[in-house]
């Protein structure tokens, strides 16, 4: 059986505006975290980089689409909808406490990796070798800010843990 090329390729689209809305999700949640930051350096250098790196990635998606041929003017009616939907999710993702924010911070990542394993697999079917490409450089720099987390998590605990004893408010950042 063939793939219906244009309606592949409408929900390819779909589906890179609803990455889009990811990332502009995932750059309000994180600014949220690193401003709240003090006593945290390292996860906080380590938001700041991966802000940038998602700026970078929702440009680049509004690209795809525009390369495909897609619409972006309504790509902010698209956030406002997968906000409404992930409100709990980033609602508790917000919530100030450190330990929660890097917990919520790891699960959105591996989000935002199934997300694009998905989308390179709609592009190659399409032979949307650029999209591919764009979207398997984006996977990567979500992989490894997964690692990050998953290797820096327990130092987060730790230091939590240290400055709970003394100061509950200031552990919390
Ligand atoms: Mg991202
Ligand atoms: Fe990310």
């Amino acid at each position: 059986m063939e793939h219906d090329r244009p309606v592949a390729r409408e929900h390819l689209l779909d589906w890179l505006r609803d990455a889009h809305a990811m990332e502009e999700q995932a750059e309000t949640m994180l600014k949220g975290m690193e401003g709240r930051l003090e006593h945290y350096p390292e996860l906080r250098t380590r938001i700041a980089q991966h802000i940038q790196e998602t700026q970078h990635q929702a440009e680049r998606l509004r690209f795809c689409i525009q390369d495909l041929g897609g619409d972006i003017s309504l790509l902010k009616d698209w956030t406002g909808k997968f906000m409404a939907t992930m409100q709990g999710f980033s609602g508790a993702m917000a919530s100030d406490e450190v330990v929660k924010g890097s917990m919520f911070s790891y699960a959105f990542e591996h989000m935002e990796i199934a997300a694009y394993r998905n989308l390179i697999a709609a592009a190659q079917i399409l032979g949307e070798t650029q999209t591919a490409q764009v979207c398997q450089s984006i996977l990567e720099e979500e992989i490894a800010m997964a690692s990050w987390l998953e290797n820096n998590m327990s130092n987060v605990v730790s230091q939590f843990l240290l400055l709970a004893g003394r100061d509950p408010g200031a552990a919390k950042r």
